[in-house]
């Protein structure tokens, strides 16, 4: 258990790194990337490093895997691309669930989660997926949740499943605000099962799942942030608080490229996405999955992650997204290298 935890402490704090850098902090490392995109020599070697990590054995599978339990939800959140989601509901049967566990047991993956549109709690198998993801020894399991169905039956279950780390997206600190983000969710329900998780953890003396709360910034909750901080941190292992993306709700590019010499984004050499139908698809931003770059059908993970259409991606991502999928050309949720691999 102690190397359990220690093992998901890392990992999540390496990706609290990646998504929760201060405002100060992103805003100072806009600016040096903005500044080395007009200064060519300097991008070139940038982007010559990233070719060696590439090169380099680590990046040849992927690390995180999105194995979508389900693409079905309970809520409807104002801010939650899946509104726009046109893919058929479907649950990722325990059969292929299994195999694409023991296909990444083979190649070394860090971190299964177990959501990507979706609540992951609807899912009938959603307890017997951990167990055997973890009997497996996969290091890490995670899920998000917006933790109405986490009652105390399910919280018993998932803190003794093995699971490393639970994220509950609640992002409102009052019943009001709550209302207002559009859920068909009642606040007190989901902020008693919070509690009632916290207390059965304490009882059996378990360190995992570690707990996250994750509160999407919006105009509506904006101004209970401080407020949600307070009352929650003696509760919970991290609050996870982060503005929401734009996921092309207008056709009009938020984010347009104004510069060709773009950076690249690191998820198509770290993170793969199997959608519960078992298609894969370029990242979690991809919400109808129209890039796809295989399926578990045909193809293993292996064969997907080092195939002709993952390869294309990569390469459109070094070469300034000429030829690449239309997504990354106005994504404005493109993680940055400079945040993920700063020493490499
Ligand atoms: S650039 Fe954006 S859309 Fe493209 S892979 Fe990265 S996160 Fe996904």
């Amino acid at each position: 258990m102690c190397s359990s935890f220690e093992e998901s402490k890392t990992m999540i704090r390496r990706r609290i790194k990646v998504v929760s850098v201060p405002y100060p902090i992103r805003k100072l490392v806009k600016q040096l990337e903005q500044n080395l995109v007009n200064t060519p020599p300097l991008l070139y070697w940038y982007k010559k490093k990233i070719l060696r990590l590439i090169e380099s054995s680590s990046w040849s599978h992927p690390q995180i895997v999105y194995l979508e339990s389900t693409n079905d939800c309970n809520a409807s959140c104002v801010f939650c691309p899946r509104r726009r989601m046109t893919r058929d509901i479907a649950y990722m049967s325990m059969d292929l669930y299994r195999k694409l566990i023991d296909e990444c047991v083979a190649i070394d993956v860090d971190e299964v989660r177990l959501h990507t549109l979706g609540e992951s709690l609807l899912d009938p198998y959603i307890v017997d997926k951990i167990v055997y993801a973890k009997s497996r020894h996969i290091p890490l399991v995670l899920l998000y949740t917006n933790g109405k169905l986490l009652d105390r039956q399910m919280s018993q279950q998932l803190i003794q499943s093995g699971l490393g780390a639970l994220y509950i997206s609640i992002d409102a600190f009052t019943n009001e605000t709550y209302r207002r983000t559009g859920r068909n969710l009642d606040f007190n329900t989901v902020k008693q099962n919070i509690h009632t998780f916290c207390s059965i953890k304490e009882d059996l003396g378990r360190k995992t799942p570690i707990l996250s709360l994750a509160y999407t910034v919006t105009d509506d909750n904006r101004h209970e942030v401080r407020r949600f901080q307070k009352y929650w941190r003696p509760f919970v292992d991290y609050i996870n608080i982060s503005g929401s993306i734009d996921f092309q709700e207008n056709p009009v590019p938020r984010h347009e490229i104004k510069n060709r010499n773009n950076w690249p984004c690191y998820y198509p050499w770290n993170t793969m996405v199997v959608l519960s139908n078992g298609e894969v698809t370029l990242c979690c931003l991809d919400i109808n999955g129209e890039v796809k770059l295989g399926s578990v059908a045909t193809e293993s993970l292996s064969q997907i992650w080092k195939g002709r259409r993952y390869r294309r991606v990569r390469e459109s991502q070094l070469h300034s997204l000429v030829d690449g999928p239309p997504l990354c050309s106005v994504c404005s949720a493109k993680p940055l290298w400079s945040r993920f691999v700063p020493s490499a």
